[in-house]
């Protein structure tokens, strides 16, 4: 079998991910962002709520949302937005006439 021949590396992984160090959320519980199963009604609303001050706040938010709408990031918070509210966000891209 013919070796394998490298054209060119890979970037350095770090490089892609570094604006997560900036991440305001670095130090919050991770389950303020991700919804438990069965959450409903106002605690939801509360637990949003307070995920999207977190990300209101953040520095590094815009890149937050492009890797979540990207990547095709269907749970939790990212960018401060939603699940449904990133859906929403592509459904509406798509429908959006090519200028
Ligand atoms: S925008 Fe929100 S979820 Fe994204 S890195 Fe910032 S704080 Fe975390």
């Amino acid at each position: 079998m013919p070796a394998l021949k490298l054209l060119k590396l890979p970037p350095p992984v770090a490089e892609s991910w570094e604006w997560q160090m900036h991440a305001g959320c670095r130090d919050v519980d991770g389950s303020l962002f991700f919804h438990p199963d069965n959450e409903r009604g106002e605690a939801r609303e509360n637990r949003l709520a307070a995920a999207k001050r977190v990300c209101g706040q953040c520095v590094v938010r815009t890149q937050c949302l492009e890797y979540a709408l990207d990547s095709g990031e269907r749970h939790g918070i990212w960018g401060g937005l939603s699940e449904d509210e990133r859906t929403r966000m592509r459904r509406a891209e798509r429908r959006r006439p090519i200028s």
